[in-house]
């Protein structure tokens, strides 16, 4: 078996045994990236020197006896809209082309401290606002199982790289699905913490009551490795939860006996792909099987999730998105040539005695920040800025805004009535598999409408994690949801591990890789 097929942790255990290199496998996953990321699009940055050189540095480390951290030698990936000090961050928009963080997020922090190999940083859409990765102004990400198709999104770039075997672990964001949409898509396993789990300092904001960073890889083993070390509370955000982290790949194997299962009715109902269906009807069979006790439950809320979610998300960007000036970071217009065009209209005005003219043309400085904003948002980011600025305007606040609060409320009230009665709630993740690129692109609605079943958590703040189990006729994978109640991630990753001990949907990868 070539390297850049072992799990994490199976490269974890072969390290510590001497029987490879990190530089053995830095190479290879680096060659694998060399080979494919021309057709994939997955990374927009990679960094073969630094990996390489850290690698070196491992093994010297290691050579020596001296203590590794617990990702010693094992590449991750970074969707690129988490700071790294020195190193681009682009957020794949024209808005950050160029911008490079002064410091680290947290999460960089932390992986840099368990010696992790960060070997690049990953496509994704415009400021994590899309489920497809086509509105990425930077590049264009396929799905490994199928080019025709979109890796989903907004971390299509950190799926798609797993699935191709570029990298055996990878780091994404979920504000509304993007870690569980995309590692769907792509037949990973991805996981989206409770809100506070993570760190998100220095991570670049989309709709901050929202998002959480979370770890996608190939196997829930593979998960709780990586959600071990970057899960933790942080004095430098102030959501972060100030609770203890257990050790999640400690805790994998003990057996979940007398787990009771919740399936809401409402995510089996029509418009649902009779293939997905099938798939995740096939994966609660596994779990009955494993004699877990299966129970229907009511969301009753769940229907509003997209409305809620279409309200709380823009109207969160619109303000995080107001810093985006061209003043103090990012793009910035051509100011040499807004300024002779604005001297030259100026003149004429004045030449003409049309001083009413004058007074009303904007001053150079509004000028710049308005043609600065068109020219680096693309129109998903414009989109959303719209939806939130009118949502949170005086006069529709109380109707729109503070509406969607009240109903995130009640859909965390019902989860809240559910969880006294199961342990997890199954589902699908998304309603359909990957759809081709461009047949949503132009019709923002359906879009939108792929995130009916993964907002409730992110609105909640539960965490959630994504399993493949199975495939449609066409190749395409399926991927099984499971939400648990807040800071139960361990539940998550026993439930998905047990799973995956007498399934192998996980081990199965695209002809490509
Ligand atoms: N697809 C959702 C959106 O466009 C979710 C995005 C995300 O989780 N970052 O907002």
């Amino acid at each position: 078996m070539s390297l850049i097929d072992l799990t994490a942790t199976e490269l974890q255990s072969q390290l510590a045994l001497g029987h490879i290199t990190a530089v053995e496998v830095t190479g290879a996953f680096w060659a694998q990236i060399e080979r494919l990321n021309e057709q994939v699009g997955a990374f927009l940055a990679t960094r073969r020197d630094m990996a390489l050189e850290a690698a070196e540095r491992i093994d010297l480390q290691r050579a020596k006896g001296a203590a590794v951290g617990p990702l010693a030698g094992i590449p991750v990936a970074l969707k690129d809209l988490i700071c790294t000090q020195g190193e681009r961050t682009t957020c794949a928009s024209r808005m950050l082309a160029s911008f490079v963080p002064p410091y680290d997020a947290t999460v960089v922090e932390r992986l840099r401290s368990a010696d992790a190999i960060l070997i690049g940083k990953t496509n994704l859409d415009e400021f994590a606002m899309g489920g497809s990765t086509e509105s990425s102004a930077l590049g264009v990400t396929r799905n490994p199982w199928d080019l025709e198709c979109v890796p989903g999104g907004s971390s299509g770039g950190a799926a798609a790289c797993l699935a191709a075997r570029m990298v055996p672990l990878s780091v994404g964001t979920d504000t509304g699905g993007s870690i569980r949409q995309p590692a769907a898509f792509c037949g990973v396993t991805g996981l989206k913490p409770t809100y506070g789990r993570v760190s998100r300092y220095g991570l670049i904001a989309f709709a901050s009551s929202l998002d959480q960073i979370g770890p996608m890889a190939r196997s829930a083993e593979d998960v709780a490795l990586l959600l071990e070390v970057l899960a933790g509370h942080d004095a430098r955000d102030s959501t972060s939860a100030a609770v203890p982290v257990p050790r999640y790949t400690e805790c994998l194997r003990q057996p979940l006996s007398g787990l009771r299962i919740g399936v809401p009715r409402a995510h089996f109902a029509d418009g649902l792909d009779p293939e997905v269906a099938a798939a995740v009807q096939e994966g609660l069979r596994v779990y009955r099987d494993q004699g877990a006790e299966i129970r229907e439950i009511e969301l009753p809320h769940g229907r509003y999730g997209i409305a809620a979610y279409y309200v709380i998300a823009p109207s969160e960007a619109s303000s995080n998105l107001a810093r985006y000036d061209g003043v103090h970071y990012g793009y910035r217009t051509d100011e040499a040539a807004l300024l002779a065009e604005w001297r030259e209209e100026s003149r004429r005005l004045m030449d003409a005695g049309d001083t009413s003219a004058l007074q009303q043309s904007d001053n150079p400085l509004v000028r710049m920040y308005r043609r600065t904003r068109a020219e680096g948002f693309g129109p998903e980011v414009k989109r959303r800025i719209m939806l939130g600025t009118y949502a949170l305007s005086a006069g529709y606040y109380d109707a729109y805004y503070l509406k969607a609060q009240k109903v995130r409320r009640l859909i965390r009230q019902d989860y809240d009535r559910a969880f006294e009665q199961v342990d997890l709630i199954l589902g699908p993740v998304t309603p359909g598999p990957a759809f081709r690129a461009g047949e949503k692109a132009s019709d923002p609605l359906s879009m939108y409408l792929v995130d009916l079943f993964t907002v409730g958590a992110n609105l909640a703040g539960i965490p959630a994690i994504s399993v493949p189990c199975g495939f449609t006729s066409r190749g395409l994978p399926v991927g099984l949801h499971l939400q648990a109640p807040p800071l139960e991630e361990s539940r998550l990753l026993r439930a998905a591990y047990m799973y995956q001990q007498t399934t192998d949907w996980h081990t199965r990868k695209p002809s490509l890789a």
